[in-house]
């Protein structure tokens, strides 16, 4: 049974539903033992450009106070945490550790939904055979394992790459082995598994299979009724036994002693 899981979503970040208490009563009755939040975080952009799928940085203080009340609420009941899926954005990454500083987030999911910052618009999942994105995508996934602030790495394979197999081999191959030197857990992705998305990419999962990552499951609802997705988690045990993945109950991604500064 699916009982922990650090990756829910709220509607601050404008494409999810349900209030905050729905996800918690929803996870209570599935009997979940643990509910991390993980919405996408606020981001510090420069100029006039404004991201449409995450929540503004004055929303941040609502949503930890949120949060917190269900904390106390739902006490004896479900262990809440609270953080956030984040990218890796070198260019405006500074002026996040700034933000983040002000906020009390416990931990971050990497989920690099875009190459270099989204002001390229260069979208992970869009499909392409070119190498040097493929490249790009692994070599931002890896420098953010090692600021060491990120605590998972929320669909590895969500990068669409229809390239050679070869070159697929050698730099997730990369990907994995960076994980495992930063102490950082991969997650098989519910979401991709329920909306039959082009990950879990069993390509990649072979590859973690053999370099020995700590693997975890996380729900990425985006709606109350998804956060204990049992069925897409026993499609994801069945992967992990073909793989022999080493699963994780996915409260790992709170003892990585990952930090955030
Ligand atoms: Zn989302
Ligand atoms: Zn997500």
């Amino acid at each position: 049974m699916f009982t922990k899981s650090f990756h829910t979503h709220t509607t601050r970040c404008r494409h999810a539903e349900g209030k905050d208490r729905e996800y918690v009563l929803e996870a209570v009755k599935s009997g979940m033992t643990v509910l991390g939040f993980s919405d996408h975080s606020p981001y510090v952009f420069e100029g006039d450009y404004y991201s449409g799928f995450r929540m503004r940085p004055e929303e941040a203080e609502g949503y930890f106070a949120s949060i917190q009340a269900l904390k106390q609420e739902f006490a004896g009941q479900i262990e809440i945490h609270t953080g956030f899926e984040a990218e890796y954005y070198p260019r405006f990454f500074p002026a996040y550790e700034k933000l983040l500083s002000r906020l009390p987030a416990e931990y971050l999911l990497l989920g690099q939904h875009f190459l270099f910052d989204e002001i390229e618009k260069i979208p992970s999942g869009r499909e392409t055979d070119d190498e040097t994105l493929l490249k790009q995508y692994v070599n931002q996934v890896s420098d953010a394992m090692k600021t060491g602030m990120f605590a998972c790495v929320a669909h590895p394979d969500c990068f669409r790459f229809a390239g050679s197999e070869a070159a697929y081999e050698r730099e997730m191959t990369r990907l994995c082995e960076n994980a495992l030197l930063c102490g950082v857990p991969l997650e098989i992705n519910l979401l991709g598994i329920r909306t039959n998305r082009h990950y879990p990419n069993p390509a990649f999962w072979r590859i973690a299979g053999r370099v020995g990552n700590t693997v975890v499951c996380g729900s990425d609802a985006h709606a109350p009724k998804d956060v204990c997705d049992t069925a897409s988690y026993e499609k994801a045990l069945a992967m992990a036994a073909e793989y022999g993945l080493k699963l994780c109950e996915a409260d790992v991604i709170l003892k990585g002693g990952h930090t955030l500064r």
